[in-house]
């Protein structure tokens, strides 16, 4: 046989896929057919012995099908072009909570719960850190459109963000997040209550029945309640789902680096006069004499300010 010694791990008889979720020793993954290939990995694949924390939800990984057991062994990582994190627990290293994601979706009501620009900054930062694009989702706007909506909806898209205005219930807007979602990798991120599940529900209703399914299984499983899952969509791309809110701490983020992460402040940053301006109470500051002058937003501002206190010096 010809080049079996070498053989590489593109070779016919591996796969490529894709991470959709893993618990403690098992990971599915998608390689393409109806249902996740349930694989494994060697113990020898990774030279640290955290091999098990560092394949993620979302990695390419390739495959080698054991057809026996209709299983399969990962062989290989592919390296990642995104990645969130969070923060390690009882001594581990940080963990990869999501690799390979294109967007997070920001998703925060209107009213009930009542919109924080603090949380949706703070997860702005988050998936800008990690490499993905921040889309807002502007939900239950069945609840009444308000002067705040149009402040909200204009702050966000003159800053660059895709805003999207919908409501689960009505339902509106869907198409126009279902066109967002179509052949990209989405995170799915944003409060309690402000109706991610009844949007995937509105969205995809063929899923009532799998998404309910891997509930189930998360209430029974320990260690499965805090990863993040993946669901291919129909129409090509993924979407992802994470375990919660606080998951997602942009964990690059220091005081020094956090004003690169607000977009509206970059172009002045350089005209502070200090070049290690945090931008709070030095004179000369070209971030608060824009807030002064109207041209940066207040509650952008205050975002700022607050997230620049809750980080380490
Ligand atoms: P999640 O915690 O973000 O997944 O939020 P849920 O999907 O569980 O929704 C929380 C509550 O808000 C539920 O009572 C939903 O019926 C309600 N809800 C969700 N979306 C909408 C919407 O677009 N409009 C209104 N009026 N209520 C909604
Ligand atoms: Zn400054």
């Amino acid at each position: 046989m010809r080049d079996s010694e070498a053989s590489p791990p593109t070779s016919s008889k591996f796969s490529t896929g894709v991470v959709l979720r893993r618990t403690r020793s098992f990971y599915y993954v998608d390689l393409g057919q109806a249902e996740p290939r349930l694989c494994r990995i060697r113990g020898n694949l990774f030279q640290d012995n955290a091999s098990e924390a560092r394949v993620a939800v979302g990695d390419v990984v390739v495959v080698e099908p054991d057809a026996a057991e209709d299983a399969g062994w990962i062989r290989e990582l592919q390296p990642r072009h995104s990645r969130l994190a969070r923060r390690s627990r009882e001594g581990l290293p940080e963990q990869t909570l999501v690799a390979n994601a294109e967007q997070l979706l920001i998703v925060a009501a209107l009213k009930r719960p009542e919109f924080r620009h603090g949380v949706v900054d703070r997860l702005i930062v988050a998936g800008l850190d990690g490499g993905l694009t921040p889309v807002l989702v502007l939900n239950k706007a069945d609840l009444g459109e308000t002067q705040e909506t149009a402040t909200i909806q204009k702050l966000y898209s003159d800053l660059g963000y895709t805003v999207l205005l919908t409501s689960a219930t009505v339902p509106s807007g869907l198409n126009e997040l279902r066109a967002c979602l179509r052949q990209r990798t989405s995170v799915l991120a944003g409060h309690s209550g402000v109706g991610k599940s009844s949007l995937v529900k509105a969205l995809y209703p063929d899923w009532e029945i799998r998404v309910g399914a891997v509930n189930q299984k998360r209430g029974k499983g320990r260690h499965t309640t805090t990863m993040a899952q993946m669901f291919r969509l129909p129409k090509g791309g993924y979407l992802v789902d994470t375990p919660g809110i606080r998951e997602l701490e942009p964990l690059g983020v220091t005081r020094k680096t956090l004003d690169q992460h607000f977009v509206e402040f970059a172009p002045l940053q350089t005209q502070c006069r200090f070049a290690s301006c945090s931008h709070r109470h030095e004179p000369d500051c070209a971030v608060q004499q824009g807030v002064a002058e109207g041209a940066i937003s207040a509650v952008r501002y205050r975002s700022y300010v607050a997230f620049w206190e809750s980080l380490e010096s």
